[in-house]
Protein backbone atom coordinates (compact mmCIF):
# COMPACT_ATOMS: atom_id res chain seq x y z
CA UNK A 1 0.00 0.00 0.00
CA UNK A 2 1.48 3.41 -1.10
CA UNK A 3 -1.03 6.28 -0.63
CA UNK A 4 -3.37 5.32 2.25
CA UNK A 5 -6.16 7.11 3.93
CA UNK A 6 -5.41 8.61 7.40
CA UNK A 7 -8.33 8.77 10.06
CA UNK A 8 -11.16 7.66 7.62
CA UNK A 9 -13.30 4.77 8.69
CA UNK A 10 -14.33 4.63 4.55
CA UNK A 11 -12.35 5.19 1.50
CA UNK A 12 -12.04 9.08 0.78
CA UNK A 13 -11.93 10.28 -2.96
CA UNK A 14 -10.10 12.85 -4.15
CA UNK A 15 -9.78 16.67 -2.16
CA UNK A 16 -11.14 18.01 -5.25
CA UNK A 17 -10.75 21.96 -5.75
CA UNK A 18 -10.69 24.22 -2.70
CA UNK A 19 -9.70 21.87 -0.06
CA UNK A 20 -6.07 21.52 1.46
CA UNK A 21 -4.79 18.14 1.71
CA UNK A 22 -2.10 17.37 4.28
CA UNK A 23 0.07 14.38 3.50
CA UNK A 24 3.55 12.89 4.62
CA UNK A 25 6.07 10.70 3.63
CA UNK A 26 7.45 8.95 6.57
CA UNK A 27 10.25 7.57 5.11
CA UNK A 28 11.87 10.77 4.75
CA UNK A 29 10.41 12.41 7.53
CA UNK A 30 8.51 14.80 5.25
CA UNK A 31 5.31 16.54 6.02
CA UNK A 32 3.32 18.80 3.61
CA UNK A 33 -0.38 19.93 2.38
CA UNK A 34 -1.24 20.43 -1.36
CA UNK A 35 -3.96 22.12 -3.11
CA UNK A 36 -5.85 22.63 -6.06
CA UNK A 37 -8.23 25.88 -6.43
CA UNK A 38 -10.77 25.96 -8.50
CA UNK A 39 -14.52 28.43 -7.85
CA UNK A 40 -13.13 29.81 -4.53
CA UNK A 41 -9.99 31.39 -6.02
CA UNK A 42 -11.47 32.47 -9.21
CA UNK A 43 -14.61 34.22 -6.77
CA UNK A 44 -12.09 35.79 -4.99
CA UNK A 45 -10.62 37.14 -8.11
CA UNK A 46 -13.22 37.94 -10.26
CA UNK A 47 -14.63 40.42 -8.01
CA UNK A 48 -12.35 42.83 -8.90
CA UNK A 49 -11.46 43.64 -12.64
CA UNK A 50 -7.75 42.72 -11.64
CA UNK A 51 -5.11 42.56 -15.35
CA UNK A 52 -3.94 39.18 -15.64
CA UNK A 53 -0.59 39.37 -14.26
CA UNK A 54 -2.09 40.83 -10.64
CA UNK A 55 -4.95 38.49 -10.93
CA UNK A 56 -1.69 35.78 -11.76
CA UNK A 57 0.21 36.97 -8.53
CA UNK A 58 -2.33 37.47 -6.10
CA UNK A 59 -3.87 33.88 -6.95
CA UNK A 60 -0.10 32.27 -5.98
CA UNK A 61 -0.21 34.60 -3.14
CA UNK A 62 -3.49 33.24 -2.21
CA UNK A 63 -2.45 29.87 -2.45
CA UNK A 64 1.11 30.35 -0.46
CA UNK A 65 -1.49 31.85 2.79
CA UNK A 66 -4.00 28.77 2.60
CA UNK A 67 -0.81 26.19 2.08
CA UNK A 68 0.96 27.66 5.52
CA UNK A 69 -1.96 28.88 6.95
CA UNK A 70 -3.13 25.84 7.24
CA UNK A 71 -0.83 23.65 9.06
CA UNK A 72 -2.16 26.08 12.36
CA UNK A 73 -3.41 23.84 15.26
CA UNK A 74 -5.71 26.34 16.96
CA UNK A 75 -8.52 29.01 15.71
CA UNK A 76 -7.07 32.26 14.52
CA UNK A 77 -5.99 33.92 11.64
CA UNK A 78 -3.17 33.45 9.09
CA UNK A 79 -2.65 37.07 7.06
CA UNK A 80 0.16 37.49 4.35
CA UNK A 81 0.91 41.09 3.23
CA UNK A 82 2.93 42.62 1.05
CA UNK A 83 4.28 46.27 1.04
CA UNK A 84 6.77 47.13 -1.76
CA UNK A 85 7.58 49.88 -4.33
CA UNK A 86 6.19 47.89 -7.12
CA UNK A 87 3.67 48.19 -9.90
CA UNK A 88 1.44 45.72 -7.32
CA UNK A 89 2.59 47.92 -4.12
CA UNK A 90 0.15 45.98 -2.36
CA UNK A 91 -1.27 42.32 -1.92
CA UNK A 92 -3.44 41.35 1.15
CA UNK A 93 -4.47 37.32 1.96
CA UNK A 94 -6.66 36.42 5.29
CA UNK A 95 -6.85 32.72 5.78
CA UNK A 96 -9.09 32.20 8.71
CA UNK A 97 -8.64 28.68 10.11
CA UNK A 98 -12.43 27.66 9.61
CA UNK A 99 -11.57 27.96 6.28
CA UNK A 100 -12.34 31.29 5.16
CA UNK A 101 -10.61 33.60 2.71
CA UNK A 102 -10.32 36.77 1.77
CA UNK A 103 -7.63 38.93 -0.46
CA UNK A 104 -7.14 41.90 -2.63
CA UNK A 105 -4.25 43.66 -4.58
CA UNK A 106 -3.72 47.26 -4.47
CA UNK A 107 -1.86 48.01 -8.09
CA UNK A 108 -0.79 50.87 -10.42
CA UNK A 109 -3.13 50.12 -13.10
CA UNK A 110 -1.23 52.01 -15.98
CA UNK A 111 1.93 50.51 -15.20
CA UNK A 112 0.59 47.29 -15.15
CA UNK A 113 -0.44 47.83 -18.94
CA UNK A 114 2.57 49.50 -19.90
CA UNK A 115 4.60 46.34 -18.18
CA UNK A 116 2.37 44.08 -19.97
CA UNK A 117 2.82 45.90 -23.58
CA UNK A 118 6.86 45.40 -22.80
CA UNK A 119 6.57 42.11 -21.70
CA UNK A 120 7.76 42.90 -18.41
CA UNK A 121 5.26 42.04 -16.27
CA UNK A 122 7.05 39.25 -14.10
CA UNK A 123 6.39 39.09 -10.70
CA UNK A 124 10.16 40.37 -9.27
CA UNK A 125 8.84 43.62 -11.38
CA UNK A 126 5.22 43.44 -9.40
CA UNK A 127 6.36 43.33 -6.27
CA UNK A 128 9.13 45.10 -6.59
CA UNK A 129 11.32 45.58 -3.33
CA UNK A 130 10.02 46.22 -0.26
CA UNK A 131 8.34 43.33 2.63
CA UNK A 132 6.31 40.35 3.16
CA UNK A 133 5.25 39.89 6.56
CA UNK A 134 3.03 36.79 7.44
CA UNK A 135 0.97 37.21 10.64
CA UNK A 136 -0.63 34.79 12.92
CA UNK A 137 -3.49 36.06 14.69
CA UNK A 138 -5.23 34.15 17.32
CA UNK A 139 -7.78 36.49 18.19
CA UNK A 140 -8.32 39.10 21.67
CA UNK A 141 -5.49 38.42 24.60
CA UNK A 142 -3.69 36.30 22.04
CA UNK A 143 0.30 37.12 21.23
CA UNK A 144 0.54 37.88 17.26
CA UNK A 145 3.67 36.07 15.72
CA UNK A 146 5.07 37.94 12.87
CA UNK A 147 7.59 36.92 10.54
CA UNK A 148 8.76 39.27 7.96
CA UNK A 149 11.25 38.89 5.02
CA UNK A 150 11.84 41.33 2.56
CA UNK A 151 11.31 41.24 -1.41
CA UNK A 152 14.24 41.27 -3.73
CA UNK A 153 12.75 41.31 -6.89
CA UNK A 154 11.90 37.14 -6.86
CA UNK A 155 8.54 35.27 -7.13
CA UNK A 156 6.58 34.49 -3.97
CA UNK A 157 7.89 30.83 -4.16
CA UNK A 158 11.89 32.49 -3.71
CA UNK A 159 10.14 34.79 -0.80
CA UNK A 160 8.18 31.55 1.01
CA UNK A 161 11.93 29.65 0.72
CA UNK A 162 14.29 32.71 2.43
CA UNK A 163 11.24 33.29 5.16
CA UNK A 164 11.47 29.70 6.04
CA UNK A 165 14.94 29.62 5.87
CA UNK A 166 15.19 32.69 8.10
CA UNK A 167 12.45 32.73 10.21
CA UNK A 168 11.57 29.60 10.83
CA UNK A 169 14.99 27.38 10.08
CA UNK A 170 12.09 24.13 8.63
CA UNK A 171 13.66 22.93 5.64
CA UNK A 172 10.69 24.20 2.83
CA UNK A 173 10.11 23.91 -0.63
CA UNK A 174 7.07 25.28 -2.16
CA UNK A 175 5.19 24.95 -5.68
CA UNK A 176 2.76 27.77 -6.59
CA UNK A 177 1.46 27.41 -10.05
CA UNK A 178 -1.91 29.22 -11.93
CA UNK A 179 -4.08 28.97 -15.27
CA UNK A 180 -6.58 30.74 -17.05
CA UNK A 181 -9.07 27.64 -18.41
CA UNK A 182 -11.46 27.67 -20.53
CA UNK A 183 -14.82 26.68 -19.36
CA UNK A 184 -17.90 25.70 -21.30
CA UNK A 185 -21.58 25.22 -19.85
CA UNK A 186 -24.75 25.52 -21.37
CA UNK A 187 -22.69 26.71 -24.63
CA UNK A 188 -20.92 29.48 -23.10
CA UNK A 189 -17.36 29.56 -23.27
CA UNK A 190 -15.81 31.97 -20.31
CA UNK A 191 -12.45 31.49 -18.57
CA UNK A 192 -11.85 30.80 -14.74
CA UNK A 193 -8.74 31.31 -12.86
CA UNK A 194 -7.46 28.29 -11.38
CA UNK A 195 -4.25 27.69 -9.20
CA UNK A 196 -2.23 24.87 -6.98
CA UNK A 197 -0.04 24.76 -4.85
CA UNK A 198 2.44 22.19 -2.72
CA UNK A 199 4.51 22.73 0.36
CA UNK A 200 7.21 20.15 1.74
CA UNK A 201 8.50 20.21 4.64
CA UNK A 202 11.44 18.58 5.97
CA UNK A 203 10.31 17.47 10.05
CA UNK A 204 12.37 14.43 11.31
CA UNK A 205 11.34 13.66 14.76
CA UNK A 206 15.35 13.16 15.67
CA UNK A 207 16.21 16.16 16.93
CA UNK A 208 20.09 15.57 15.77
CA UNK A 209 19.25 14.96 12.19
CA UNK A 210 18.40 18.84 12.74
CA UNK A 211 22.35 19.45 12.92
CA UNK A 212 24.99 19.13 10.92
CA UNK A 213 27.09 15.62 11.22
CA UNK A 214 29.92 17.01 12.29
CA UNK A 215 32.71 17.98 9.71
CA UNK A 216 35.95 15.57 9.20
CA UNK A 217 38.43 15.82 12.14
CA UNK A 218 36.88 19.24 13.19
CA UNK A 219 34.25 21.02 15.12
CA UNK A 220 31.85 22.66 13.19
CA UNK A 221 32.04 26.03 12.96
CA UNK A 222 29.79 28.86 14.55
CA UNK A 223 29.04 30.32 11.78
CA UNK A 224 27.73 27.68 10.20
CA UNK A 225 24.28 28.17 9.02
CA UNK A 226 21.05 25.56 9.74
CA UNK A 227 20.32 25.73 6.71
CA UNK A 228 23.45 24.33 5.69
CA UNK A 229 23.36 21.90 8.07
CA UNK A 230 20.75 19.97 7.16
CA UNK A 231 20.46 20.21 3.59
CA UNK A 232 22.84 17.24 3.35
CA UNK A 233 20.25 15.07 4.53
CA UNK A 234 19.94 11.98 2.09
CA UNK A 235 16.30 11.97 2.93
CA UNK A 236 15.34 15.45 2.29
CA UNK A 237 17.70 16.01 -0.60
CA UNK A 238 15.77 13.40 -2.07
CA UNK A 239 11.99 14.88 -1.31
CA UNK A 240 13.89 18.17 -2.77
CA UNK A 241 14.68 16.43 -6.11
CA UNK A 242 10.84 15.09 -6.08
CA UNK A 243 9.26 17.96 -5.79
CA UNK A 244 11.52 19.59 -8.63
CA UNK A 245 10.19 17.32 -10.96
CA UNK A 246 6.88 18.95 -10.34
CA UNK A 247 5.24 20.73 -13.45
CA UNK A 248 2.97 23.78 -13.32
CA UNK A 249 0.16 21.87 -14.93
CA UNK A 250 -0.17 19.11 -13.00
CA UNK A 251 -0.60 21.64 -9.88
CA UNK A 252 -3.60 23.37 -11.87
CA UNK A 253 -4.62 20.70 -14.39
CA UNK A 254 -8.80 19.53 -13.08
CA UNK A 255 -8.09 16.31 -14.41
CA UNK A 256 -4.82 15.58 -11.86
CA UNK A 257 -6.40 15.57 -8.70
CA UNK A 258 -3.63 16.47 -5.60
CA UNK A 259 -3.39 12.56 -4.80
CA UNK A 260 -2.27 11.49 -8.04
CA UNK A 261 0.41 14.28 -8.00
CA UNK A 262 1.28 13.05 -4.50
CA UNK A 263 1.12 9.46 -5.71
CA UNK A 264 3.70 9.85 -8.86
CA UNK A 265 6.27 11.86 -6.62
CA UNK A 266 5.93 9.68 -3.62
CA UNK A 267 4.56 6.19 -3.89
CA UNK A 268 7.74 4.39 -3.90
CA UNK A 269 8.53 5.59 -0.53
CA UNK A 270 4.87 5.66 0.74
CA UNK A 271 2.64 8.23 1.37
CA UNK A 272 -0.60 9.16 3.51
CA UNK A 273 -3.06 11.39 3.19
CA UNK A 274 -4.89 12.91 5.84
CA UNK A 275 -8.60 14.25 5.89
CA UNK A 276 -8.77 17.10 3.54
CA UNK A 277 -9.79 20.83 4.72
CA UNK A 278 -12.56 22.58 2.27
CA UNK A 279 -11.72 26.68 1.78
CA UNK A 280 -14.28 29.07 0.94
CA UNK A 281 -14.55 32.38 -0.71
CA UNK A 282 -15.78 34.63 2.37
CA UNK A 283 -15.28 37.75 3.50
CA UNK A 284 -14.91 38.63 7.59
CA UNK A 285 -16.42 42.09 7.19
CA UNK A 286 -19.77 42.83 9.00
CA UNK A 287 -21.36 46.18 9.56
CA UNK A 288 -21.08 46.21 13.20
CA UNK A 289 -17.76 45.86 12.42
CA UNK A 290 -17.24 49.08 10.27
CA UNK A 291 -19.45 50.55 12.87
CA UNK A 292 -17.00 49.73 15.69
CA UNK A 293 -14.11 51.79 13.17
CA UNK A 294 -16.35 54.62 13.07
CA UNK A 295 -16.94 55.18 16.36
CA UNK A 296 -13.28 55.82 17.13
CA UNK A 297 -13.35 58.39 14.77
CA UNK A 298 -13.14 61.89 16.22
CA UNK A 299 -16.02 64.49 14.72
CA UNK A 300 -13.96 66.30 12.35
CA UNK A 301 -13.13 62.63 11.21
CA UNK A 302 -16.57 61.96 11.18
CA UNK A 303 -17.58 65.39 9.34
CA UNK A 304 -14.62 64.59 6.54
CA UNK A 305 -16.03 61.23 5.76
CA UNK A 306 -19.56 62.29 5.16
CA UNK A 307 -20.93 62.35 1.43
CA UNK A 308 -24.05 63.16 0.14
CA UNK A 309 -25.78 63.64 3.45
CA UNK A 310 -24.08 59.91 4.65
CA UNK A 311 -21.21 57.51 5.02
CA UNK A 312 -20.20 55.03 3.12
CA UNK A 313 -17.84 52.61 3.63
CA UNK A 314 -16.68 49.98 1.16
CA UNK A 315 -14.87 47.01 1.79
CA UNK A 316 -11.72 46.97 0.06
CA UNK A 317 -11.87 42.74 0.20
CA UNK A 318 -15.81 41.80 -1.06
CA UNK A 319 -16.72 45.47 -2.80
CA UNK A 320 -19.56 45.16 0.17
CA UNK A 321 -20.88 48.87 0.64
CA UNK A 322 -21.93 49.85 4.35
CA UNK A 323 -24.12 53.21 4.34
CA UNK A 324 -24.35 55.29 7.70
CA UNK A 325 -26.18 58.04 8.95
CA UNK A 326 -23.66 60.54 10.14
CA UNK A 327 -26.30 61.28 12.90
CA UNK A 328 -25.55 57.72 14.33
CA UNK A 329 -21.94 58.24 15.44
CA UNK A 330 -21.52 61.59 18.37
CA UNK A 331 -17.81 61.60 16.79
CA UNK A 332 -15.80 61.74 20.00
CA UNK A 333 -14.03 58.19 19.54
CA UNK A 334 -10.55 59.80 19.62
CA UNK A 335 -11.48 61.84 22.99
CA UNK A 336 -13.14 59.04 24.39
ZN1 LIG B 1 -15.88 42.38 3.01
Amino acid sequence: MTLSFEGATEPMGPAGDDAVRPFAVEALDVRGRAIQMGPALDAILARHDYPPPVARLLAEAIVLAVLLGSSLKFNGKFILQTDSDGLVDMLVVDYRTTGGVRAYARFDRDGIDAAEAAGQADAGTLLGRGTLAMTIDQGANMSRYQGVVPLEGGTLEDVAHTYFRQSEQIPTRVRLAVAEMQTRAGGVVRSAWRAGGLVVQFLPDAPERMRRRDLPGGDVPADLRVDDAILDDDAWVEAQSLVGTVQDDELTDPAVPVEHLLYRLFSQRGVRVFRAAPIRDQCSCSRDKVTGVLATFTAEEIAESVEGGAITVTCEFCGKRYRFDPGEFAGSGGRR
